[in-house]
């Protein structure tokens, strides 16, 4: 299954794509991962990408249509993937739908994640991702059992340099002035879901097992 995940920053995409891509033995692609993964090896891309991350401001779309194109042509992602933040610019669907057409493939479901903005203050702020599996908690909603420790593998928990107050700001502008566009150009295409992103994490895996069953291949 070849799945894209829409919704704006803090709708809980890493959260959903983890475990969706766990129950469907699929890799989950989160371009914003693969991202910070180059910052932290502070490579020639990940300090191009820094400079716009640090601001809530999106990459460009040439740099991030090779990363993915590159990351498919890898292992692993002949069944099927998740993509977990990508695309994010009409740009980046148009030619990611044309790259998939080349190959005689297209995407199998596209899931918007809907969350209303107070909340997703509320989640951005408190979030906090372990450094070394990539763990997600929250200071209120779901704290670990130790503070700043990760439960399941005992790594040090991080608030992500974007998640501050003004950065957040920003990237919510951005998704709506560059992103929600996406809704339009997906919602024709007879693959779209809306999936309602409030709730528990398990209210919401719910619905997008149900949005996704309803479109298995046939
Ligand atoms: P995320 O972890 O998905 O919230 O992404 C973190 C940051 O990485 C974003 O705020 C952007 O700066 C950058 N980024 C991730 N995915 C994309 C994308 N598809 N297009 C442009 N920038 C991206």
């Amino acid at each position: 299954m070849k799945i894209i995940m829409l919704g704006p920053p803090g709708a809980g995409k890493g959260t959903q794509a983890r475990m969706i891509a766990e129950k469907y033995s699929i890799p989950q692609i989160s371009t914003g991962d693969i991202l910070r993964e180059e910052v932290k090896k502070d490579s020639a891309l990940g300090r191009e990408a820094k400079s716009y991350m640090d601001k809530g401001e999106l990459v460009p779309d040439k740099l991030i249509i090779d990363i993915i194109l590159k990351r498919l042509d890898e292992g692993g992602a002949s069944k099927g993937y998740i993509l977990d933040g990508f695309p994010r610019t009409v740009a980046q669907a148009v030619a990611f739908t044309s790259a998939l057409s080349e190959r005689d493939e297209r995407v199998d479901s596209v899931i918007n994640i809907e969350v209303e903005r107070g909340e997703l203050i509320r989640r951005l702020s408190g979030r906090r991702t372990c450094v070394e599996c990539g763990a997600m908690f929250h200071v209120h909603f779901d704290p670990p059992r130790r503070d700043a420790v990760c439960d399941k593998c005992g790594g040090k928990l991080i608030r992500r340099d974007d998640d501050n107050e003004e950065t957040v700001a920003n990237r919510l502008e951005v998704y709506r002035k560059q992103t929600e566009p996406l809704i339009n150009y997906y919602e024709g295409s007879g693959v779209f879901n809306a999936v309602d992103g409030m709730g528990s994490i398990e209210d919401i895996l719910k619905r997008m097992e149900e949005a996704l069953e309803g479109q298995k291949d046939p």
